[in-house]
């Protein structure tokens, strides 16, 4: 897999100077990536009380969401392939319901039930390969035919069950909102209001950079470190973009990227990218994920997932985007001329 580049640019920042009226950025490593935590017009020992809250609210989601090394959603798992009941803590309870929610709204595009299907596929190791051959056309009946999504899962009293064996949890495709959201929440438990957390070009931004907007960048998914549009940051709100870039593997000239379409069991790879503006990050998240596999009928996943800024690329590069998020939005290359789409209601 090629490396990922730190991909946003925020403009006009970075100081460790003794005033307040700068913004002052901290690094973390979680999730196998970069984090960056920006905070505008706080004093230094302010942003050093911020390190610990906010590297507690990394540890606790790696910890408990990791899809393969020993967490709580490995026992979950294990309890659900054995078809065994298990007890789990109101906030585990509170995640996995949200999972549910975003997957109803998604019409199951996006499925966190399918950790079979992406591990058929290869996406949940460490180890990771440049070329392989796809999985066998049996491998990916045999899910289909089991067909697993969130509405097997039941939390009643705090016990959970699953009627369907083949429920595999599996949260990528919306752990790093997860994560943003914790951390936002633990900056403002610190009455901080001006802050952008960023994990490896997926954010969520609050307040503002003194008397102007936070201002963000938004990747080019073809171009190598370059930018494909930027948005001035409206008071609170989370950019996040899923696409085919960033992690998958070629054979034989064929790409096969990580977002998997779970109605075919294929990746997806009729849209190149998807940016969707959100105030919160766990469902910006899901639903980058959701409309990437939804292809041509984003539209109508976008209005059943209450989403109204969406900008992607399809495969022939054309750029759409909803009336919201062309006001928000500024592409770099003034010559792209976005196709605009109103969201439908379903
Ligand atoms: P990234 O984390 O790279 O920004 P995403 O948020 O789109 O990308 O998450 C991709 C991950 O989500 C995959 O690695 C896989 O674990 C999981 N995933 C793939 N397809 C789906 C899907 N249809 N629904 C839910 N999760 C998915
Ligand atoms: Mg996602």
């Amino acid at each position: 897999m090629k490396r990922l580049p730190i991909l946003i640019v925020l403009f006009s920042l970075i100081s460790a100077c003794g005033d307040s009226e700068r913004a002052r950025q901290a690094k973390f490593f979680a999730f196998g990536t970069e984090i960056d935590v920006s905070l505008y017009g706080v004093d230094n020992q302010t942003a050093e009380n911020t390190v610990d809250a906010l590297e507690a609210a990394f540890n606790n989601v790696n910890n408990t969401w990791h899809a393969w090394q020993p967490s709580t959603l490995t026992r979950i798992n294990d309890a659900i392939a054995s078809g065994e009941p298990i007890q789990v803590e109101a906030d585990v309870a509170a995640v996995i319901t949200q999972a549910a929610e975003y997957a109803q709204d998604s019409q199951h595009l996006f499925n966190p039930a399918a950790g079979k299907l992406f591990e058929v596929w290869g996406y949940h190791q460490d180890n990771w390969f440049e070329s392989r051959p796809p999985p066998s056309q049996e491998s990916i009946d045999i899910w289909l035919h089991a067909a697993p999504t969130m509405q097997a899962i039941r939390i009643e009293d705090g016990t959970l069950t699953s009627d369907n064996k083949m429920v595999k949890l599996g949260f990528g495709g919306f752990a790093k909102g997860t994560a943003v959201d914790a951390a936002i929440n633990a900056l403002k438990q610190l009455d901080i209001e001006n802050a952008i957390i960023n994990i490896g070009g997926d954010l969520r931004a609050i307040g503002s950079h003194g008397d102007r907007p936070w201002r963000i960048g938004i990747r080019h998914p073809r171009k190598e470190g370059g930018m494909m549009a930027s948005v001035a940051i409206d008071h609170d709100q989370s950019v996040f973009t899923s696409g085919d870039y960033e992690r998958y593997f070629t054979y034989e000239g064929k790409r096969y990227p990580h977002i998997i379409d779970p109605r075919t069991g294929y990746p997806a790879t009729e849209t190149i990218s998807v940016t969707v503006i959100h105030q919160q990050a766990a469902r910006a998240d899901a639903a980058a994920t959701a409309l990437v596999v939804a292809g041509a009928e984003w539209p109508q996943i976008a209005a059943s997932m209450g989403i109204d800024h969406v900008m992607l690329m399809r495969a022939d590069g054309q750029i759409e985007m909803t009336p919201a998020m062309a006001e928000q939005v500024r592409l770099i290359d003034p010559s792209q001329q976005p196709l605009i789409r109103q969201i439908t209601t379903p």
